[in-house]
């Protein structure tokens, strides 16, 4: 694989493992989670829902990198690339058109400051931005409302995630969590 130098440095999937066959090892942890699919909330309740239960616990553990007065950033678990990042309101609530004028304008203030962050510490071309609203949109957990934040590089889409549905990623999400949130401006 071959990949532009102002990416981050990009590691071959073989060097993770000895080659005993002719498979390519790919180091993608996250994915024995999405696999056994311990975090699909099992109905729409706050109760049931991981965008609530992550903000209770420890940034370490749950892989936020920032926190403000209504909304969190946090690394998205089956990230579609390195710094794949999610901002999202504290409050349970699915539409975009529910959000209070507080949430709505941190939500983008937040947005606008994960980009700078991950630019300064990833150096990505672009982002993809976006939510999905609705399961019939692509949300993977629609009852709460989530923004993307994916930075992308030239040629990261490779042939991976579109035949074998699976992205060899460079980095462990806890190493880019530290250096994110590192980097995050506190002011
Ligand atoms: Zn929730």
């Amino acid at each position: 694989m071959t990949h532009p130098t102002d990416g981050p440095e990009m590691v071959p999937a073989d060097r993770f493992g000895p080659p005993q066959d002719d498979l390519q090892r790919l180091w993608t942890p996250h994915r024995l989670v999405y696999i056994g699919g311990q975090d699909k909330p099992a109905d729409p309740t706050p109760e049931s829902c991981p965008f609530c239960r992550i903000p209770a616990g420890d940034d370490e553990d749950g892989l936020v990198v920032a926190r403000g007065a209504d909304c969190y950033a946090v690394l998205n678990l089956y990230p579609y690339n390195s710094a794949h990042l999610m901002v999202l309101p504290y409050r349970h609530v699915s539409d975009y058109t529910d959000l209070t004028d507080a949430e709505t304008h941190e939500l983008a203030a937040m947005t606008q400051r994960a980009m700078r962050v991950v630019r300064a510490v990833y150096a990505p071309a672009g982002f993809n931005l976006g939510m999905n609203q609705g399961e019939v949109a692509g949300a993977g957990i629609a009852a709460h409302l989530h923004q993307h934040v994916v930075p992308r590089w030239p040629g990261d889409s490779n042939f991976l995630p579109v035949v074998a549905r699976t992205k060899s990623l460079p980095e462990l999400l806890a190493d880019t969590r530290e250096r994110l949130a590192a980097a995050w401006p506190t002011a």
